[in-house]
């Protein structure tokens, strides 16, 4: 029983297992290219330990050694998704440069040496012809396997301290060619046989058992599209994949529960059988884009963030990614929030009303009256504009409470508030500074029009209309001061002395009555 009978065997029964393997998960990133790899690989194995080969076992080994090398290559660049500019434009080169290098060595087979090698019954005497073919005729293609065998270990070194979690892999796409090198240039250069042939394909018998030992522990290529595929399932934003034709190529379950979609015959089906129209609006785009879209359902209102990316494949766009989230809950406490702000805000601004108005009569206080005649003192210092203020108190208001109740004489206090406010200008500022005391600032109201303004004040309170209030008559009068400004001597508390000075002249003088006059200019008084 020949060994080498035995272990072509084993590297065929491997190769065969690993490929049977392999065709399962052919769509995952280098799968097909490594089973293509071990066809070839088996194919070598099996011609080269062939006792009496034929010529044509000798040109499938040859042809077959010729491509492990570029298979494995490209096998390692895709499965670790190593980056390599133009891999587009040099990945077919990379087989079909061999391949024809291979082949032109095949048919331009001038000094016959595979006819030679058939017939060359003696073992070591073929071997030694081999070698010296490898020197010649053979020597691109013999050159092109080392070079490509170096690639394909050299990218398996470096996604090894690159990509650590596919150390096991990285280790055995090292180990594995580097031996069978070995076993190669020991024979090459040494003479080195194994039970009278080649070592080549007994390690490449061993490096095959091993990998697809490897493919059969790890799961290599198994595992990526499980992963995958479990990953997308367990995500909680649905996904959807749309085509062109914007029909449902793919989704994940969450899709499912978010769309309140039943699994039936989903696949093909369009979009807009599917999804809302707001989203199959987003399906135009070719920009990545996230958009916040409100579904009106039967109960309630449901939010969903949806984000639309654009698929393309050798730069045309062939489809949709659809990812959506339910962010109604995140809406709901939005919305609670800002309408919570909204209530903050609008008890806040009743809160300031409060605190610069009158509460009996609704004019502004005091404190507002004086904040504000602070203000258009300043305007009338940078502008000169014209200013006047009249302070009013109501004649003998004391017998209106004493005659008639106190909450009779608060209804009048009301009635005069409205009475002033139907007077004045909607710039100007009518307040409540005290008692049955009101204040009024005219603002832009020159000398003589503040006058006339005092006037139809008295007026106005004296024709308010007592018999509202109470049974009796009450004949309401009231005194008024009025001060306002000359250019050039602006002061608030003198503005409002000066007012007040004037309303009692006015009381003075026998009251229901109004009493004009300008804030004096200190430095005229000093002269
Ligand atoms: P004069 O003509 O000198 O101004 O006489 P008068 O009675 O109006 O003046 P006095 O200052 O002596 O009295 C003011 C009265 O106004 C005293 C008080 O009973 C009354 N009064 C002050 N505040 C209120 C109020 O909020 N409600 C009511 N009903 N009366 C008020
Ligand atoms: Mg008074
Ligand atoms: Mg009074």
């Amino acid at each position: 029983m020949n060994y080498a009978y035995i272990i072509a065997a084993v590297g065929c029964v491997a190769s065969c297992y690993a490929m049977l393997n392999l065709w399962r998960n052919r769509r995952s990133p280098g799968a097909f290219a490594c089973m293509a790899m071990f066809g070839c690989a088996a194919v070598y194995v099996v011609s080269a330990l062939r006792a009496q080969p034929t010529e044509l076992s000798l040109q499938l080994s040859f042809l077959g050694g010729a491509l492990i090398s570029p298979l494995l290559f490209i096998a390692v660049k895709d499965y670790t998704n190593a980056r390599i500019p133009h891999w587009q434009f040099l990945k077919p080169l990379a087989l079909y440069v061999p391949l024809t290098v291979a082949l032109i060595a095949l048919f331009k087979d001038d000094s016959q040496i595979f006819q030679t090698l058939a017939n060359e019954a003696d073992m070591a005497l073929r071997i030694d012809k081999i070698r010296a073919a490898r020197q010649g005729a053979l020597a691109p293609t013999t050159g092109l396997i080392y070079g490509f065998t170096l690639l394909a270990v050299g990218t398996a070194i470096w996604r090894l301290f690159t990509a650590p979690h596919q150390k096991k892999e990285m280790l055995a796409i090292i180990a594995v060619p580097l031996m069978v090198i070995a076993a190669d240039m020991s024979y090459y250069f040494q003479g080195f046989l194994l039970f009278g042939a080649m070592p080549t394909p007994f390690a490449m018998t061993f490096g095959l058992t091993l990998m697809a030992l490897t493919l059969y522990r790890s799961r290599i290529f198994d595992l990526r599209p499980i992963a995958r595929s479990t990953l997308i399932d367990n995500v909680q934003d649905g996904m959807l994949v749309v085509d062109e034709q914007q029909r449902l190529v793919d989704y994940n379950h969450a899709a499912l529960v978010l769309l309140e979609a039943s699994e039936e015959r989903l696949i093909g089906r369009a979009a807009s059988e599917i999804v809302a129209p707001e989203i199959t609006e987003l399906l135009q785009t070719d920009a990545p884009i996230r958009e916040e879209i409100a579904i009106d359902g039967e109960v309630e209102r449901q939010w969903l963030e949806v984000d639309v990316t654009p698929l393309n494949i050798d730069s045309k766009g062939r489809g949709h990614l659809l990812i959506a989230r339910d962010i109604t809950a995140r809406r709901v406490a939005q919305e609670a929030l800002q309408a919570s702000q909204k209530a903050l805000e609008a008890a806040n601004h009743q809160l300031i009303e409060q605190s610069v108005t009158d509460p009996l009569t609704g004019l502004r206080n005091r404190r507002f009256l004086f904040e504000r005649l602070q203000q258009e003192v300043n305007r009338h210092r940078r502008s000169g504009s014209v200013l006047s203020l009249l302070v009013i108190d109501i004649d003998h208001f004391k017998q209106v409470n004493d005659t008639h109740g106190h909450p009779a004489g608060d209804r009048t206090l009301q009635l005069v508030a409205n009475a002033i406010q139907e007077v004045i200008r909607e710039n100007d500022v009518a307040a409540r500074i005290g008692g049955e005391e009101f204040a009024i600032i005219a603002v832009d109201t020159n000398p003589a029009s503040s006058e006339v303004l005092a006037q139809r004040v008295c007026k106005a309170i004296s024709a308010a209309d007592g018999n509202s209030v109470a049974e009796q008559n009450i004949q309401l009068t009231a005194s008024i001061g009025v001060a306002y400004f000359q250019r050039g001597n602006a002061d608030a508390d003198r503005l409002f002395s000066e007012a007040d000075l004037r309303l009692y002249e006015a009381k003075n003088q026998g009251r229901n009555r109004v009493v004009c006059g300008p804030v004096p200019d200190p430095e005229q008084a000093a002269v």
